[in-house]
């Protein structure tokens, strides 16, 4: 027998990811460490599709088509460095290791180059959508060598989720970038989940009125611009009641929102890259603040806040302040994840389209959104768009929404309720668009106490002022 593809580590991703191909007509060998895992997929789900299971490495080498293609999807990390130099001592010049576990793309960067001296094509594919999308269709990310992906599109394209006929998959660019861009998802993810909680929160701290009554002002917004995947779940979650008690279930449940560290791996790149990602960092640090328990048991009874719980007369006109302030954060917090792609084409000599990937995030990820058409619409207007923000649409958006945006940061931080979302993102809009920032007074820090320099805005040259001595202005 011999197979098109085969796939190693049969985990609940790579098990439905085989199953998937096998649907979709692909024949698929089938590997993993442990043999009950082949066993059982093909006991289970034999009949799906043509499934050739293999008990080794060599096995599998054995019976894949040339080239052959080898999907990893071993846990992430020192265990995927093992089986890829385990797969590259049975494979040839020319086949295809795909990687579509969650790897940091530095490791896929380091891991390309390694079995390129071998011959052997590297692929590093971003995987969105968890269980579900693998087996029914994920949002597809692979970064690599552009020929070798001719050899894997008609798979990857055919078991990617498909939007109006459109499949959630396209070539990212070359090594690291589709586990870039599955990073850069992540760490929206991470940024969107924190707008929608703060929105929840200022809601139901203003409004009285249960979860269950907020679904239904969620499900309003899941109608409109807001339309997602991530607002639809959010429905879902509120309205879901305990079993055990009776209650509104996110009233049981431990207000301390975990991470796997993706959102770190985010944040930690856009720092290195210069990108400000301040919504998404303010995302990963609200989960910090939220499991510091300690801290928070002891701040509660200690540190004041002010009176009283946020007063609103317009119970209406507030729900849609708050509407509008939750997608103008949201706006900026994906013209910051943009941001990063932009500046990783320089740093990395990568050339993402950024239109592609809104294009390949409108189904199967975590993130699918209605709005995504909006911002592969404003690539195609403008390919090289240097913000999101700067599009007539999202312009637009900002400036319906500017004002209730501020009126919902104020009410909040007037009244104690934290929305470091919603007013970091503000603040970056007002940055960018202020005439004058105090850098210049940063600068003149800088130069006091290190002579570090600084620009003039009459005229050219770094300059460095007399703060001691005679005090004349000397250019550097
Ligand atoms: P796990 O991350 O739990 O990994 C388990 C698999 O890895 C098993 O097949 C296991 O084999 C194999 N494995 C572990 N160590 C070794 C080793 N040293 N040598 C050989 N095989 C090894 O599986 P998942 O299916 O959850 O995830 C697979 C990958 O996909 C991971 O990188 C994950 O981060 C990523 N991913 C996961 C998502 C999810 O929602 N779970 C979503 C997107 C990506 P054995 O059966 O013998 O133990």
């Amino acid at each position: 027998p011999s197979a098109q593809i085969g796939v190693t580590g049969l985990a609940t991703m790579g098990h439905n990811l085989a199953r998937n191909l096998a649907r979709h007509g692909f024949s698929v060998a089938l590997h993993n460490r442990t043999q009950e895992r082949v066993d059982a997929l093909v006991a289970q789900h034999g009949d799906e599709g043509t499934f050739v299971p293999v008990s080794s490495l060599e096995e599998l080498a054995a019976v894949l088509e040339r080239p052959r293609r080898v999907l990893v999807m071993v846990k992430a990390g020192p265990a995927t460095d093992a089986v890829i130099d385990d797969l590259a001592g049975v494979l040839e010049p020319g086949d295809i290791v795909i990687d579509g576990g969650n790897a940091h793309f530095a490791d896929t960067r380091r891991r390309e180059a390694a079995l390129k001296e071998k011959g052997i094509r590297f692929f590093g594919v971003g995987v969105s959508g968890g269980e579900e999308g693998a087996l029914n269709g994920p949002s597809i990310m692979p970064g690599g060598d552009r020929e070798a992906y001719q050899a894997l599109a008609p798979m990857l394209e055919a078991i990617a989720a498909q939007v109006g006929g459109t499949p959630c998959c396209t070539y990212i660019g070359p090594d690291g970038a589709g586990h870039f861009v599955k990073m850069v998802h992540n760490g929206i993810e991470y940024a969107d989940m924190q707008l929608i909680a703060e929105a929840y929160d200022l809601l139901r701290s203003a409004l009285d009125e249960t979860p269950a009554q907020l679904a239904d002002v969620f499900e309003t917004w899941n109608s409109g611009d807001l339309e997602s995947f991530l607002i639809e779940i959010t429905v879902r979650v509120l309205r879901h009641v305990d079993g055990a008690t009776g209650r509104p279930f996110v009233d049981v449940v431990v207000d301390e929102a975990e991470q796997k560290g993706t959102g770190l791996w985010t944040v930690q790149t856009a720092l290195e890259l210069g990108v400000p990602v301040s919504g998404i960092a303010e995302a990963v640090f609200a989960r910090g603040v939220s499991s510091h328990s300690g801290q928070r048991e002891r701040a509660r009874g200690l540190l004041p806040g002010p009176a009283g719980r946020p007063h609103v007369d317009d119970r209406d006109a507030f729900v849609e302040d708050v509407r509008k302030a939750l997608y103008a954060s949201k706006l900026v917090a994906y013209a910051q994840g943009f941001d990063m792609m932009r500046s990783a084409n320089e740093r990395y000599g990568w050339d993402i389209d950024r239109g592609a990937v809104a294009t390949i995030w409108r189904g199967g990820c975590i993130i699918r959104a209605r709005f995504l058409d909006r911002i592969r619409e404003a690539y195609d207007r403008e390919r090289e768009l240097p913000s999101l923000l700067f599009d007539a649409y999202f312009t637009q958006a900002l400036v319906d929404g500017q004002e209730a945006w501020r009126r919902v940061v104020s009410l909040a931080t007037a009244s104690g309720v934290p929305v470091p979302g919603f007013s970091s993102a503000l603040a970056y809009y007002d940055a960018l668009r202020a005439d004058r920032l105090p850098a210049a007074l940063i600068q003149g820090q800088r130069d006091l106490f290190g002579a570090h320099t600084y620009r003039r805005v009459d005229r050219p040259g770094s300059f460095h002022a007399g703060w001691s001595g005679d005090g004349q202005e000397e250019e550097r």
